[in-house]
């Protein structure tokens, strides 16, 4: 693979395009469009001008590619409410996946072991996200319609004018505290459809540490899948 500045580039896009942008792919590399007259120093230019940045978001992506690849193999840790807990693999059980401290995934199930994992990941979420939910809502004097379980990649909730509440299933796999962020976030949301100063009152009322839970999501949020 092409290397500008040490960095590693899938592609190099022309068009007729005005500016460059360079996107982090999932895979740890590069995408760069630029318009046809750009220059290999132009793009040197940019890219040690966002050096920082680009590094950051590579190494990010590398780490949240090596936890994704999941081989679904005795001992390999999978992630439950901000714990990792081991998978085993067993002969005979009465479920295809069952979690009793560990995860224990039955033989014959294993070529569907992603999508057995994400069901199962799925259901914990949704009930662990509406129970939260009807804590906090009487709290933020707000009313809601639905939970609803959704696999959005780029952001973590989502909320509709039928004040329905979209929370993404990783999210199951992060720390309790780090969920219910993001519960008060879009119940919030319902008062609130902005990012005002009196939308994050009303989650700081509810939730007064939630600089540290974005933060939180920014580091490790990636990490949250398999
Ligand atoms: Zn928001």
């Amino acid at each position: 693979m092409k290397r500008i500045l040490g960095f590693p580039v899938e592609k190099i896009i022309k068009s007729n395009r005005k500016t460059v942008s360079i996107e982090v792919t999932d895979n740890a590399t590069l995408i760069i469009k630029t318009p046809t007259y750009v220059r290999i120093a132009d793009i040197e230019k940019i890219i040690q001008k966002n050096y920082q940045w680009l590094k950051n978001r590579l190494e990010i992506a590398q780490k949240s590619r090596q936890f994704k690849t999941k081989r679904f193999v005795n001992g390999e840790k999978f992630l439950y409410l901000g714990q990792l807990y081991p998978l085993e693999i067993k002969q005979n059980l009465s479920k295809p996946l069952i979690f009793n401290d560990k995860f224990y995934l039955r033989f014959d199930a294993r070529p569907y072991a992603r999508e057995i994992f994400t069901n199962w990941y799925k259901q914990q979420a949704a009930k662990n996200f509406y129970r939260r939910a009807l804590i906090f809502a009487p709290l933020m004097g707000v009313e809601f319609n639905q939970i609803k379980i959704s696999s959005a990649r780029k952001r973590w909730g989502s909320c509709s004018n039928k004040k329905n509440i979209n929370i993404v299933w990783r999210l199951i796999m992060a720390p309790q505290a780090i969920i219910d962020y993001v519960i008060v976030h879009e119940l919030a949301h319902l008062k609130h459809m902005d990012h005002s100063k009196n939308f994050w009152k009303l989650v700081e009322s509810v939730y007064p540490n939630y600089k540290k839970a974005i933060n939180w999501l920014k580091e490790y949020g990636p990490y949250l899948d398999i």
